[in-house]
């Protein structure tokens, strides 16, 4: 069971949520670490994000396959997840 929520986590001491959770949570307290950047993609018209991926090329595959325009979408790209959290610009 996972150590954190009790959930059953196959063995392992956390479930994968929480592992992620452990795993960024401790990211941050070694400091600033260096992200790759990721790019959320906007829906215009609701102005809501829609998804969020690593690069370039998965934003246009997910163009392409959900068949939106371009600019109905606004791609915005984000080079730091704790400048994103912090409101920085
Ligand atoms: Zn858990």
């Amino acid at each position: 069971m996972c150590t954190s929520c009790g959930a059953p986590s196959q063995g392992a001491a956390r479930c994968p949520p929480c592992a992620e959770k452990s795993y960024h949570g401790s990211a941050h307290f070694r400091g600033w670490p260096v992200y790759p950047p990721s790019y959320t993609v906007v829906l215009i018209e609701t102005d809501e994000p829609i998804a969020t991926f690593d690069d370039e090329m998965e934003v246009a595959a997910y163009l392409a396959f959900e068949k939106l325009d371009r600019d109905k979408v606004e791609v915005i790209v984000d080079r730091s997840p704790i400048q994103s959290m912090t409101g920085w610009e």
